[in-house]
Order: structure tokens, then C-alpha cells, then sequence
């Protein structure tokens, strides 16, 4: 999970939170959901000793119960890794020559001690207006929707016009861990093929008070891409030290690459956020967004929004040194020194200019400058089209009349890192406002409130429903 915070806590809300909590004895399909809801949390699916096979066997229970043929809800489990399966379910569309929607979602969960923890992580707990447990924000409420929706839209007899499917993964949470939506997309593609992808990555956000402040939606994410820089040198005794030295040599690129700033770089996202937040923020601060957005030349203005982290991330391409190593002795010159500097591209940029760039950056011929690792093609940018944030718009202004919908463009990576790639545009909406703490995602006591867990339900069935039909 990654999460899209961006908005001052200090911000004044722009909507006020429901009166009305919806209650299970009015809608006899919300104790459906929370059945589903309390089963996913309850299945423990951490990397060490979970299983998402068995989270996914579960899942897959509840649609065939609800009438889906077994052709239609297919269970996967990648060669070697028993316990990190998944699922794909599929609804039909009426309209062969309309693309799909895909809802994706990842069902494994960050790890969790139960000593550490204050209540049980794997036992769903309701407490003071909030649910408690690993998962219930990250991201087994959105899971659980998706699932809930597959089995309202067969109870109704809904025929949608665009196919719908359901994908359920593991692996998102642990790097290094076999991933299913990336396996989905070098191994089933056709079977997730879709013309846009909606997953986790943005929520809504509430401020101290618990008022709804804005609806995030994550429409661009960058990609993570190491480069390796390393200097090689003879070396000697260092008691007979020369000028020419490995450390220092690659010090220098360092302290070129620590002083360069990428420059401003607009895609739909940003741009999209820095309107819609220029509006809310207003003041000097506002004021430069909005220049920025008209112009990402205005320096005077890009300086002004560099001083947020966030938002200097947001509006650029950021390359940085995360490891260093270097020589072999304390007593010798160094033969060898080595950088790694992690960047995080923006969507649409080749790994490759990237890399002609920094050498450019550091200007020097003996730091060499590799790419240890690549992950897979480079991602254009997901179109923010009327098609996509039109339904968002619309089915946002029925329940939280007044409240902004912002995209985002996200510095950090979900599984859109995949989808996207593979040519399906993902985007990360989710209508489960949370707090501005974050709400323990990743951390201890992740919790959801009661409301926002229900409101985001209602929000995702009809979303979906306008996007099958549009
Ligand atoms: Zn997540």
C-alpha cells in the first residue's frame, strides 16, 4: 500500500461526514459484506505464515454460492507457491466490442505480531466506531467490495455492458515476493485484459475532526529504478597516496548528482492535482500551484511548492543515493567504489534517458554507470479522460456533496507498476476516507471507521455500476 496524503491536516474541510450510518437491518446485504469482510481479515494471508490461496478459495466460495458458473471464478497458483495464489471472477458484459473493467485487488497483508499489537490483527474487532485488525484498510476493505459487488450486481441480475472482472493477489506487500498482479500480467494477460484497472493507492481523506476534506484518486505513479555508479582504480599502499582515488572520484559524481534537480514535468495527474488543489489550499501557496500548472517554467513558483517534499516529488523525476561502499582495507587505496542512486521516473520516461541523463549530470567518463536490475517496460501516463473521472465525479457529488475530487500523481509504486506496463491504465480510488494519521496501514492497530468502510462500499458498487454501463 501506498498512500497519497498530500493535503494539509490544517486545511479547512470542505464537507461535512454523513449523519446517517447505514445499518445492516435496512440493507440485508451489508451483513453479507461484513461476513465476507471479517473473513478476509480473519484469514491470515502475511507473506511468513498466511495464505493467500486460502483467502482466494474463500473468496471464490462466496461467488459460486451467489450463482457464478466454475468457468467464471478461476483460482491461480503460480508454480512453486502454494500459498500464494489468487483469483480471477469475471461478470459478462452484453456488449462483446465493449473493453472490460478490471477490479484489482492484492489480499495478502503486511506481517503482524500479535504481541506487539494491542487486539488480535487476525480477528476482526470492532471498537469505538472503528473495525480493527491487519487488512482492514490494507487492503481487504477494498477486496471485500469488489467481492460483495460480483455478488450484488448477480443477485440484482445486473447485465452490465462492460464485462466486468475481479482480480484477487498476493505478494504486494513484501518486496522481493512473488507478485500476483505482475504474474497475472506476464502469464494470464488475457484473462485480466481490461480497459482501465481500478485498485488501492488513494483514499479519501478526513482532517482531525473527522470531516471529509477530498477524494483522492491515484492516476500516475512513478517507477522505481536503481542505477549502480562505481568508480575502479589500481589502487596502492596508502602510505603513498596519489591524486587520482576511487572514493574520491566517485564523491564528486555524487555530490554533481546530490546538486542536480530534475526538471518540471507535467502529466495529466499532476497537472489534474495541482488545479484542484490550488482551489482548496488558496493563499500564496495555492496561488503557485496554479502558476505551476499553467506553467511548470515559473521557477519563482516551482520554488515556492520545492519547500514540500511531497510535492517536489510529485512535479519531477528525483534521482538519489541510497547505498555506498568502497575499498577493501583501511591501510590501502581504495580499487573500488560503488553508489547506488535510486530514482523514481515519471510515467512515459525511459529508464535509459534517464540513465544518458545522469551521465551527462556527472560528467565523467571513468564513474560508470549501470542499471542493476529491471523490473519492466516503462508505463505512459494513465489518461485522465471524462470517461474515468466523470463516474468518480458523479457518484462522489451523490455521497459527499461538496467534497473535492483530487487526482494524485503517487512518488511511491503499487501494483499499477505492473498493470500499467501491460497496457491497462490503473487507477487508485477507493472511497474509504481515512485519518489524517493514516490509520495504522503497515503499522500497529490499522483500523477503518465503521462509516467509511460502508460509504466506501456504497461508493465502489455504484461506481463500478456506471462504468459498466457508460
Ligand atoms: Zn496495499
Amino acid at each position: 500500500m501506498i498512500r497519497a496524503c498530500l493535503l494539509e491536516a490544517t486545511v479547512a474541510a470542505a464537507g461535512l461526514a454523513l449523519a446517517t450510518p447505514a445499518a445492516a437491518a435496512e440493507d440485508p446485504g451489508l451483513q453479507r459484506f461484513l461476513d465476507t469482510y471479517r473473513e478476509l481479515v480473519e484469514t491470515n494471508t502475511t507473506l511468513s505464515a498466511g495464505d493467500c490461496t486460502l483467502a482466494a478459495q474463500r473468496m471464490a466460495a462466496r461467488l459460486t454460492a451467489a450463482g457464478y458458473p466454475a468457468a467464471d471464478v478461476q483460482l491461480f497458483v503460480p508454480d512453486g507457491h502454494p500459498r500464494e495464489g489468487g483469483l480471477i471472477a469475471v461478470l459478462h458484459g452484453t456488449d462483446p466490442n465493449a473493453r472490460a473493467v478490471l477490479m484489482l485487488a492484492h489480499v495478502d497483508v503486511v506481517e503482524a505480531r500479535r504481541e506487539d499489537w494491542e487486539r488480535d490483527p487476525f480477528k476482526l474487532i470492532e471498537e469505538n466506531g472503528y473495525y480493527y485488525g491487519r487488512g482492514t484498510s490494507d487492503m481487504k476493505a477494498q477486496a471485500a467490495t469488489w467481492v460483495d459487488n460480483l455478488v450484488r450486481y448477480r443477485e440484482q441480475g445486473f447485465r452490465p455492458k462492460h464485462t466486468l472482472k475481479l482480480a484477487l493477489t498476493c505478494g504486494e506487500e513484501t518486496n522481493g515476493a512473488l507478485n500476483g498482479a505482475q504474474w497475472l500480467a506476464e502469464h494470464e494477460r488475457a484473462a485480466i485484459d481490461a480497459a482501465f484497472a481500478l485498485t488501492e493507492g488513494s483514499d479519501g481523506e478526513l482532517d482531525a475532526a473527522g470531516r471529509h476534506v477530498a477524494l483522492d484518486v491515484l492516476a500516475a505513479e512513478k517507477v522505481s529504478q536503481n542505477y549502480t555508479l562505481e568508480v575502479t582504480n589500481p589502487g596502492g599502499h596508502s602510505s603513498r597516496p596519489v591524486k587520482e582515488n576511487a572514493i574520491y572520484r566517485l564523491a564528486a559524481a555524487l555530490e554533481r548528482v546530490g546538486a542536480y534537480e530534475f526538471p518540471v514535468e507535467l502529466v495529466d495527474a499532476n497537472r489534474a492535482y495541482l488545479e484542484a488543489e490550488s482551489r482548496i489550499v488558496g493563499g500564496a501557496r495555492g496561488a503557485a500551484m496554479a502558476q505551476v500548472a499553467a506553467n511548470p517554467g515559473d521557477a519563482a513558483a516551482v520554488a515556492v511548492l520545492d519547500q514540500d517534499k511531497n510535492l517536489h516529488a510529485m512535479l519531477r523525476t528525483t534521482c538519489v543515493a541510497t547505498m555506498l561502499s568502497g575499498g577493501h582495507a583501511t591501510n590501502a587505496l581504495p580499487q573500488r567504489a560503488r553508489a547506488n542512486i535510486n530514482c523514481r521516473i515519471m510515467p512515459g520516461v525511459s529508464r535509459e534517458a534517464i540513465q544518458a541523463r545522469l551521465a551527462e549530470v556527472i560528467g565523467d567518463p571513468q564513474v560508470r554507470i549501470t542499471i542493476p536490475e529491471v523490473r519492466g517496460p516503462v508505463a505512459q501516463p494513465s489518461p485522465l479522460t471524462a470517461q474515468i473521472l466523470g463516474p468518480i465525479e458523479a457518484v462522489a457529488r451523490q455521497l459527499w456533496p461538496g467534497v473535492p475530487v483530487v487526482p494524485v500523481l503517487e512518488p511511491g509504486a503499487s501494483d499499477a507498476q505492473f498493470m500499467n506496463p501491460a497496457g491497462i491504465p490503473t487507477y487508485g480510488v477507493t472511497g474509504f476516507f481515512t485519518d489524517p494519521d493514516g490509520g495504522g496501514i503497515h503499522g500497529l492497530n490499522e483500523r477503518i471507521r465503521v462509516q467509511s468502510l460502508y460509504d466506501g462500499r456504497t461508493f465502489l458498487y455504484r461506481l463500478v455500476k456506471l462504468y459498466a454501463m457508460q
